[in-house]
């Protein structure tokens, strides 16, 4: 590995060797989250969506209430556009809350009920982007498909020293690096790992290099160490 920034794509073979560090990483240190004990995919949907840009543990709190209140999509559907809008409030971000009423909508008309599962479906429905589409199809359906945030840029653009721009998480090589580290045996897992060990170990600001798995083989702390 050099310390050079490239916008080459790496081997498979290394991104598989980060992908097999980062799920043992995670089978000790996962975050424990309401959405993640259920497979449901509305309940998954609805919880990707609430955690764009909000934080996990504000989300909880208005997750356990919504889905008390109503547990599935016939029952959000019946619920007033008032009464959404009163429990998703603390999330902040006010312009978002028509979205949650049109997608509960649109998955009960047009799909009666279900979720769909392929990527064309659910980035049509409102408010519902790759990412949060990538995580539907992943965690929920166990599909081998790919997520990319700003955090996992970031993990990407340190670790394997590639270049990106201000919209990395759009560019064909990121998103390319996503689908060979998304494409092993189960993709949930390795989802959610990545997403953890973004938000816990590689840190914006702080990294915390001496106490990662991943540093012998990392550009960032590599370049640092020089
Ligand atoms: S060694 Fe540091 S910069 Fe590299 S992946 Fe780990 S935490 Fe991030």
């Amino acid at each position: 590995m050099t310390n050079e920034l490239s916008d080459k794509l790496p081997s498979a073979e290394n991104i598989r060797l980060f992908r097999s560090k980062i799920i043992r990483w995670f089978n000790k240190n996962k975050r424990d989250y309401p959405w993640r004990e259920t497979r449901d995919p509305f309940k998954v949907l609805i919880a990707e969506m609430m955690l764009r840009r909000t934080k996990a543990e504000q989300v909880k709190v208005v997750y356990d209430r919504l889905f008390t209140e109503y547990p599935d999509v016939e029952a959000m559907a019946k619920a007033g556009s008032e009464k959404l809008e009163q429990i998703l409030y603390p999330l902040g971000l006010k312009w978002r809350t028509p979205a949650f009423g049109s997608v509960v909508r649109e998955v009960k008309e047009k799909y009666q009920c279900r979720v769909p599962d392929t990527r064309k479906e659910l980035t049509a429905l409102s408010g519902v982007g790759e990412y949060v589409a990538g995580a539907v199809l992943s965690i929920a359906y166990g599909k081998k498909e790919w997520i990319v945030d700003s955090n996992i840029v970031r993990l990407f653009k340190r670790y394997f020293g590639i270049k990106t721009s201000k919209e990395g998480r759009r560019e064909k090589h990121v998103v390319d690096m996503a689908k060979i580290y998304a494409s092993g045996s189960n993709p949930r897992k390795a989802n959610l790992a990545i997403l953890d060990f973004a938000a816990l170990i590689c840190t914006p600001r702080k990294p915390r290099c001496e106490e990662c798995p991943l540093r012998s083989n990392c550009n960032y702390a590599l370049s640092c160490s020089k």
